[in-house]
């Protein structure tokens, strides 16, 4: 199952994708988290992701689509794998579709989860999750019961440096700009699903589950000429 989920910032990506992966074993690939481990390590790209992450725009599109051929190589994501956060934009959509098909296969689904931005900030300004394992926790929605993760029984937490009101403000036009012709692109392909992300997370996943459950798989026919 290769699969991309849609939506905007705070919509509740991260949380179904970390869900799917451990019910489901689908390997998650974030690129949001994969930008703030180079952060982390203070690599030349980190430094470069920092200044570009803490202004609410898209890395640029070569960087990215580098960063995911490279990783959807490794043999974890053989069976498949679930994208949060990439492709952000057309061009790297297209790319990604590239890619497949060199490697005989395609994309199974795309899920679009729409919420309002009123609900996003209030999600937004909120959430912080588990330093160790990254599970996603809310002041509001969803504390660890006494400050322990529910996941790894870690007591560290922390917030993302780019989860404050200007910069959500940024990231949300990003979003509109330049992630949302994303929908019409995988509409057209016929394997777009919209749902309601302003449902619990319990719901969405319900959802989720229905709609993978019917998802067929395949490969496309292999690329003889490239
Ligand atoms: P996320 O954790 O998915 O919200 O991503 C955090 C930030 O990382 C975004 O606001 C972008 O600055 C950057 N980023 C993550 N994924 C991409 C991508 N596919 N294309 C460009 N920038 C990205």
């Amino acid at each position: 199952m290769k699969l991309i989920l849609i939506g905007p910032p705070g919509g509740g990506k991260g949380t179904q994708a970390q869900r799917l992966q451990r019910d489901r074993g689908i390997t998650k690939l974030s690129t949001g988290d994969m930008l703030r481990a180079e952060v982390a390590s203070g690599s030349s790209l980190g430094k470069q992701a920092k200044t570009i992450m803490d202004a609410g725009q898209l890395l640029p599109n070569e960087i990215m689509i580098e960063l995911i051929e490279e990783r959807i190589s490794q043999s974890d994501c053989e069976q498949g794998f679930l994208l949060d956060g990439f492709p952000r934009t057309v061009a790297q959509a297209e790319a990604l579709d590239a890619m497949l098909l060199r490697k005989g296969t395609k994309l199974d689904c795309a899920i679009e989860i729409k919420v309002d931005d009123a609900l996003l900030v209030e999600r937004i300004s909120g959430r912080f999750a588990c330093a160790k394992c990254g599970e996603g926790y809310h002041d509001k929605f969803k504390q660890p019961e006494n400050g322990i993760c529910e996941v790894c029984g870690s007591t560290h937490f922390e917030r993302r440096a780019d989860d404050n009101e200007a910069t959500v403000k940024k990231r949300l036009e990003a979003f509109y700009d330049q992630t949302s012709p994303l929908l019409p692109y995988y509409k057209e392909q016929g394997i777009l699903q919209e749902l309601n992300g302003t449902l619990s997370i319990e719901e969405i996943a319900k959802q989720i589950d229905s709609i993978l459950d019917l998802v067929p798989t395949g490969k496309s026919q292999p690329a003889t000429h490239l």
